[in-house]
């Protein structure tokens, strides 16, 4: 398949008056078009940090992305002008938000801030954005589409304002979507409906949609490819069914466990798994998970692993499988 986003040996740091938080370690990872691929990991693992990296809203400071590139359709969006990266942004690339609240103005109507959007990116008038705008709330299945364009965020229940919101950050037809714990803030019937809904504006749009998550459930359900983060690193990479049945690092290993019950959210996977996540301003040595690892050898806590790709597209940081061939 065609690569749309390209990350390379991406680092980004948070200076803190504590330290250096290295949150970002060297992340690799292709996105492919027409495909969504989900982030898994605990809370820190550097999920949102790598989203937040690739549309260049990372907060400086006291974050800044030190190395690395990150190529949209063959372009370095790191090196982009902020003008031209404006037109990327909420055009090409969008996001969407556990807490739509944050992401809609108080005081505009829903409709009024879905129109300046799509006036902002496409040669639109006003009277072309607002019938378009009512059109986008209608795609994502908005019943009474008119009745809650004229609707102030205020007004309208969780589920229907991230489904306003969604509307909004399809509204330019952007061919990557980026969204970040979606459903976390829903309760369980309102998240199934908008994970139907992002399954289906996958088959709709043809979008890439990069699902950053920390519940297995959600990736198992809508995702094509899962890369598995743990501190700062993507240590295992693959496509759902290889993640769910053949994980192969040992971090991985503990989050999927021997049950195929995939239901459960990270947080109460990792109850299993010994150990606390890693102070990133003093990560361990070597393998970041080494002090957590049932598996560790010597060279782990003195050798960050490389990346080994175990079987066609199936990627595992980890020196257990240094036999394999070496992809970086
Ligand atoms: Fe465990 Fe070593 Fe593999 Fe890290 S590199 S996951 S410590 S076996
Ligand atoms: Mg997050």
């Amino acid at each position: 398949s065609e690569v749309l986003l390209s990350i390379k040996d991406l680092k980004t740091n948070f200076y803190t008056y504590a330290g250096v938080v290295k949150a970002l370690d060297g992340i690799n990872l292709d996105i492919f078009k027409g495909e969504t691929i989900g982030l898994v990991g605990e809370t820190g693992c550097g999920k949102s940090v790598t989203a937040l990296s690739i549309i260049k809203l990372i907060q400086s400071p006291p974050g800044r992305i030190d190395e690395g590139s990150i190529l949209f359709e063959g372009k370095d969006i790191l090196k982009l002008k902020d003008h031209e990266l404006r037109s990327i942004r909420g055009n090409q690339i969008s996001m969407i938000f556990q807490e739509p609240m944050n992401s809609f103005n108080p005081v505009f109507t829903i409709g009024d801030q879905i129109a300046e959007v799509i006036m902002l990116h496409q040669k639109l008038d006003k009277k072309a954005a607002h019938d378009k705008s009512i059109e986008m709330l209608k795609f994502t299945g908005i019943p009474a589409p008119e009745r809650v364009a004229k609707s102030y965020p205020h007004e309208l229940s969780g589920g229907m304002l991230q489904r306003a919101m969604i509307s909004m950050a399809l509204a330019c037809n952007p061919k990557l979507l980026i969204a970040d714990e979606p459903t976390t803030a829903l309760d369980v019937t309102i998240q199934a409906q908008i994970l139907e809904l992002m399954k289906d504006l996958k088959k709709r749009t043809g979008a890439s949609i990069l699902m950053i998550t920390h519940d297995l459930g959600v990736v198992a359900d809508v995702c094509d490819r899962i890369g598995v983060m743990y501190a700062g690193c993507i240590v295992e990479l693959g496509d759902v069914r290889t993640i769910f049945f053949n994980p192969l690092h040992p971090y991985t290993k503990g989050l999927i466990g021997s049950i195929p019950k995939i239901s459960q959210n990270v947080a109460s996977r990792l109850d299993t798994i010994p150990g606390s996540v890693p102070n990133l301003i003093t990560p361990p040595n070597g393998c970041r998970f080494h002090p957590r690892c049932s598996k560790a050898i010597d060279i782990c806590r003195k050798e960050k692993p490389d990346v080994y790709e175990v079987e066609g597209g199936h990627f595992v940081m980890c020196h257990l499988y240094a036999d394999k061939k070496r992809v970086s």
